[in-house]
């Protein structure tokens, strides 16, 4: 199996160019971020206080996680029912931040991950994907852009999906994540040594998923 380990912070583009690019390699897209926003959507929904690393533990055998692939993309299901659509608030967003940095949360999720990796060819998006999940990974990117960069792609996202979009906030969540994500004690968001770095801060969203599939093309090749 040929792995992609693709790294960085919220808002880079990594999912959208990591889809495109498996689309065309024929690689599964694997999106991990939704893993820890599923496990996060249920702490909210059942009223677990997120702040009690030991209430969020004592939760996790009740969280049951399934994942499908669909033309439209990865569907997460909790507990049986598709709770795709209800990922990508920026509630769900925060809470995930909070409990992804417990020891437990991602235990629970590693041997998932693992295991996609072992079925497919992959490309895996998240924050430690070169470094704890798949550290042997045959090609590992750590795919950035500036966060006022990011702040102005997700403003412009809401703005086309006819929400409410205030730069300034976005560009606040967008930094308390990023300091949350890399500042945590266990798998902190960071570069692997061996990945090569893409900022997409300058680059089309074409000119990103161009350079992205060059790579592992060049990796591929005996
Ligand atoms: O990638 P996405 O923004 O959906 O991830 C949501 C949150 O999940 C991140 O801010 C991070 O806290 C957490 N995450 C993680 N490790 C991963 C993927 C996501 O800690 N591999």
């Amino acid at each position: 199996m040929f792995s992609v380990a693709i790294d960085g912070p919220a808002g880079a583009g990594k999912s959208s160019i990591a889809k495109a690019a498996a689309q065309r390699l024929g690689f599964v897209y694997v999106d991990t971020g939704a893993l820890y926003r599923t496990v996060a959507l249920y702490m909210l929904e059942h009223g677990v206080e997120i702040h009690d690393p030991a209430a969020v533990e004592a939760a996790l055998p009740q969280v049951e996680i399934d994942m499908a692939h669909s033309p439209a993309g990865q569907l997460m299901y909790l507990c049986g029912q598709d709770v795709t659509g209800k990922l990508r608030t920026e509630a769900v967003s925060l809470a995930t931040s909070v409990c992804a940095a417990y020891p437990e949360v991602r235990a629970f999720l590693l041997e998932v991950q693992r295991s996609l990796a072992r079925r497919a060819n992959v490309l895996m998006d998240g924050r430690d994907i070169g470094t704890v999940v798949l550290p042997d990974a045959q090609l590992k990117i750590f795919l950035t852009a500036s966060p006022e960069i990011r702040a102005r792609r997700r403003v412009k996202q809401l703005l086309e999906a006819g929400q409410a979009a205030d730069y300034e906030e976005i560009l606040q969540d967008i930094r308390a994540r990023d300091y949350q994500d890399s500042h945590r004690e266990i798998a902190p968001m960071r570069q692997a040594e061996d990945a090569v770095l893409l900022d997409t801060s300058d680059d089309t969203f074409e000119e990103s998923t161009e350079r992205l599939i060059r790579l592992v093309e060049e990796r591929r090749r005996p």
